[in-house]
């Protein structure tokens, strides 16, 4: 099912050309009129960000938070576009928002990840967006299911629209971490490799819970080659009525990106590819060395197992396992590798050589049984 999404890359989302890494920042929600426009204010000062993101409708995990100014926000956003050159986004989860979006000139949508886990939902928002021209961005539902991200993407595409990229938020925890949401980030380089043609935004906001990690994540966002960031920003976060902890005064979100390393992605170097290529044939290499060693170091195992099953030995031989740990993790300190990732890879290879062996002293007792 891979490529068969249409899909126009982001600069040619809008009539001019828009800078990419694509840069969306803003508050959770639009609380007033005053805290929007002196936060779109203060963020159109900074060159990265093209658009403004403001929860309207916030959809809250328990009733009786702040749930959203409503309608009367889409007009505070509308003199945020008079007022600045910023792009507006709004977060949808009904047919009825796409419209008042629409109505009110909103200029990208995106669907929050409560929204993505219910295909009902996406169903009706995807209706509602027949004909429709303006971008789409879909975040990644609360659970680990890429399927169910995909399933949201295909809706909005079947429906007509062309302009969509995914958003990473992270998955929730089961158990406390340090960050408010898991990055799973192998789920978003799965989507990467199934819809090369799909963009990828990150929420380092929503994955982190907290400013203090929001550097972190952005930074390794961009390392792995994601089309942009949307970054919570309110002009005042210790009064913000939804997710205080994570969003970033304007200044401190200029600082922020700043700081990022936008790495180049494109490579039209040739000496550059010449090089790289070099570098990769040798890890190529020295990988399938490996490889070789350690189909040799299986087959010896192999032996190993046939002559303890002859000569009624048990295979785990608890003195011999704390000999090899204790040696080869000594020669690999001194030859400069990490602790932990010796002992980590001794015991995968203990694990495999206890099962390889428990399989031919089986297959040897059952023989001699025959
Ligand atoms: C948000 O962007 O403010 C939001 C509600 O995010 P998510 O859907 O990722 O929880
Ligand atoms: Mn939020």
């Amino acid at each position: 099912m891979a490529d068969t999404l249409n899909i126009l890359p982001i600069d040619q989302w809008f009539e001019e050309k828009i800078q990419t890494p694509l840069i969306i920042a803003g508050p959770c929600s639009a609380e007033n009129e005053n805290q929007v426009l002196s936060t779109a204010e203060a963020i159109a000062k900074i060159p990265n960000v093209t658009i403004f993101r403001a929860g309207v409708w916030k959809p809250r995990t328990r009733p009786g938070s702040f749930e959203g100014a409503g309608k009367k926000a889409l007009k505070w956003l509308q003199k945020v576009k008079q007022i600045t050159n910023l792009k507006i986004a709004v977060e949808v989860a009904t047919p009825e928002h796409v419209k008042d979006c629409i109505d009110a000139g909103i200029d990208v949508l995106w669907i929050g990840a409560r929204t993505t886990s219910n295909p009902f939902s996406v169903q009706q928002i995807a209706e509602g967006l027949h004909n429709c021209t303006i971008p789409v961005l879909v975040k990644n539902p609360i659970n680990p299911d890429i399927d169910l991200w995909i399933g949201a993407i295909e809706r909005i595409s079947q429906s007509g629209v062309n302009k969509i990229a995914a958003i990473h938020r992270g998955f929730f925890p089961f158990e406390k971490t340090s960050l408010r949401n898991i990055p799973k980030w192998e789920i978003a380089i799965e989507l990467m490799t199934r819809y090369p043609n799909l963009p990828i935004l990150c929420d380092p906001s929503h994955i982190s819970g907290h400013t203090d990690f929001i550097k972190e994540i952005s930074q390794k966002a961009l390392d792995l080659t994601f089309d942009g960031l949307m970054i919570e920003s309110h002009i005042s976060p210790t009064e913000a009525l939804s997710d205080k902890m994570q969003q970033l005064k304007p200044n401190e979100l200029s600082e922020l990106l700043n700081s990022l390393h936008f790495r180049q992605v494109n490579i039209n170097d040739i000496e550059i590819i010449d090089k790289l290529e070099t570098f990769r044939s040798k890890i190529d290499s020295i990988d399938y060395q490996l490889l070789e060693l350690l189909i040799q170091r299986m087959k010896v195992v192999e032996e190993i197992g046939l002559y303890k099953s002859h000569n009624n030995i048990s295979i785990l031989q608890l003195r011999r396992w704390k000999e090899i740990i204790e040696t080869r993790v000594e020669q690999g300190l001194k030859l400069g590798l990490e602790n932990d990732f010796i002992k980590q890879i001794l015991q995968l290879i203990h694990d495999e050589s206890i099962r390889k062996q428990t399989e031919v002293v089986y297959k040897s007792s059952e023989n001699k049984k025959g």
